[in-house]
């Protein structure tokens, strides 16, 4: 750690004690088991953290209840200017953040850069919305009545996130739900405690600075079963959970099973449709960079190519050609293009896909494999592969996450493309490439693409923070950061108010005393 300026990093981000996983704000503690966070660049372990017990839990959940009743009194505005304060420290601390999260979690330090510029956004965003948090208001059908809705704070927040954004995705849920008046407890994936401890650090001290309760912002960590202490729990009214469909699946039943509100932010099976008009210029980096940044390891990675067979063999040859220029190596070494999976049980699932798609048929034009010698002693270096295959291979259907892309013909209109594309069953993100308008608008029409994220002349991947993220089927149907997603922060009452003498009841009915 020391090597990479990971010492340093965590020294500059004020960071004192590694060890402990839990925290209502400046203090922290923690005496569950202990979990191990070891860096995917080069296998060393960073830090032991003692996850949250269930007595943990309960003090975090009491005091958390306890500063929700300070925090949703306070202006919209000022908490704004909360937010607002945090964002500033985090331009201050964009850089030991960002190399503590391409550190911890393998991605580039450019994209660990990135992830922490989505977190800046996300504040501005917020501060501007802690104006704006409007309702409407309606024509009653009665007279001297007034009509209209509010929006109100939900209360506890709970943040389940994933691995490969270890920061991006809570600062998404929490600046939003902070302005909201929601205080939140956020636990961090087991693969990346590291970086929760530095951004709870972060906010602490703005916090206290502020003479604000502890408990407004609070992390737990360790595995599922800390994150079930929440999705268990009636105190906690709004689940937003990031991750695979599989724990979605469970997640989802268990929050409604207590009428809880969940927003899941699941797996995406992610493809570009490349039409016979495309652009190769911007097919190429699009695509390679879909396919292989992050090591293939983000939700809205390119998995699948469907290539018009008349531009088939130019667009596969310029694709092969591209992996042919790639860099795989140490993520912090800004020249090279692909850093590690998070770990080898990742590597074990990238292997098995390659095999199966070989088993139903596939045909392999650039061959993966794990990277060995100097340099790769983690184990968790692997070759980005590219398939031929076709869209109805069970292993296709799958998000494998780890760099393997899946190219696909279709014949025709691009309605048959279409078709493929939608014919899996998630629903992230999903992108066309042509120069024909009227394909461009079909692909976005009520008929077109079933996914939250369609895209025309740019890649599936690389969202800006200003619209809603997230997407259908069994991607979750969740919405964050921009647009109105911050309506799922609180609770909507509407409101009517009778400034006459009468009582005239609605739809006409009488009812003489
Ligand atoms: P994962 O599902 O293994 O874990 C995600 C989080 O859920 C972790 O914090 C984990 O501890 C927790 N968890 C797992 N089971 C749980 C349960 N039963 N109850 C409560 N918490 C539980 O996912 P991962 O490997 O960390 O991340 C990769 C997955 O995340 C991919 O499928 C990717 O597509 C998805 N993802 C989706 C988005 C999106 O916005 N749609 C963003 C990032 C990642």
């Amino acid at each position: 750690a020391k090597e990479f300026g990971i010492e340093k990093a965590l020294k500059d981000l004020g960071v004192k004690d590694i060890n402990n996983g839990t925290s209502t704000g400046s203090n922290s503690f923690g005496s569950g088991d202990v979990i191990e966070s070891i860096s995917p660049v080069n296998g060393e372990l960073i830090a032991k953290v003692t996850t949250t017990s269930k007595a943990d839990y309960e003090k975090v959940i009491e005091t958390a209840t306890s500063a929700f009743q300070t925090w949703r009194t306070m202006p919209a505005p000022q908490r704004g200017e909360i937010v607002r304060q945090f964002g500033n420290k985090l331009r201050e601390l964009k850089e030991p953040l960002g190399k503590l999260v391409s550190y911890e979690m393998g991605k580039s330090l450019q994209e660990g850069y990135g992830e922490v510029q989505e977190m800046i956004d996300i504040c501005d965003f917020a501060v501007g919305l802690s104006r704006q948090l409007n309702g409407q208001t309606m024509p009653s059908e009665r007279p001297g009545h007034v009509m209209r809705e509010q929006w109100h704070s939900l209360g506890v927040v709970g943040i389940i996130s994933a691995f490969n954004f270890p920061v991006a995705v809570w600062a998404w849920n929490t600046a939003l739900a902070w302005v909201c008046g929601d205080v939140c407890i956020w636990k961090a994936s087991e693969k990346t405690p590291l970086c929760s401890i530095a951004c709870q650090n972060i906010i602490a001290g703005v916090l206290k600075d502020n003479n604000l309760p502890e408990g407004i912002s609070n992390i737990i960590n360790g595995d599922y079963k800390v994150g079930e202490m929440m999705t268990t729990d009636k105190r906690v009214p709004l689940i937003s959970a990031t991750g695979s469909t599989r724990m979605g699946r469970i997640v989802g039943v268990t929050v409604a099973e207590r009428f809880g509100k969940s927003l899941l932010e699941l797996g995406g099976n992610n493809a570009i449709i490349i039409t016979p008009t495309a652009d190769l210029k911007v097919v190429v980096p699009g695509a390679v960079f879909g396919a292989v940044g992050t090591a293939g390891q983000r939700c809205t990675s390119t998995r699948r190519l469907i290539i018009h067979e008349s531009v088939y063999d130019k667009v596969r040859d310029a694709i092969v050609g591209a992996y042919g220029q790639l860099t795989i190596g140490n993520p912090l070494d800004e020249k090279n293009h692909i850093g590690p999976l998070i770990d080898k049980d990742s590597v074990n699932t990238y292997l098995a896909a390659i095999e199966k798609a070989k088993a139903e048929g596939g045909k392999v034009l650039v061959e993966g494999g794990v990277v060995e010698g100097k340099g790769f002693e983690s184990g968790c270096y692997v070759k980005p592969a590219i398939i031929e295959a076709e869209n109805h291979y069970e292993i296709v259907q799958h998000e494998t996450f780890a760099p393997v892309l899946y190219l696909m013909k279709y014949s025709g209109e691009v309605e048959n493309a279409i078709d493929q594309q939608n014919g899996v069953v998630q629903g992230l993100s999903s992108a066309i490439m042509t120069n024909e308008l009227k394909e461009a608008e079909k692909f976005l029409s009520f008929s077109g693409s079933d996914c939250g994220i369609a895209n025309v002349n740019i890649g599936t991947s690389g969202a800006e923070i200003g619209g809603a993220f997230g997407g259908e089927k069994e991607t979750g149907g969740g919405r964050e950061s921009g647009s109105d997603a911050w309506k799922v922060y609180m609770r909507r009452q509407t409101n009517t108010v009778n400034y006459s003498d009468e009582l005239p009841l609605a739809q006409g009915i009488k009812f003489d005393l």
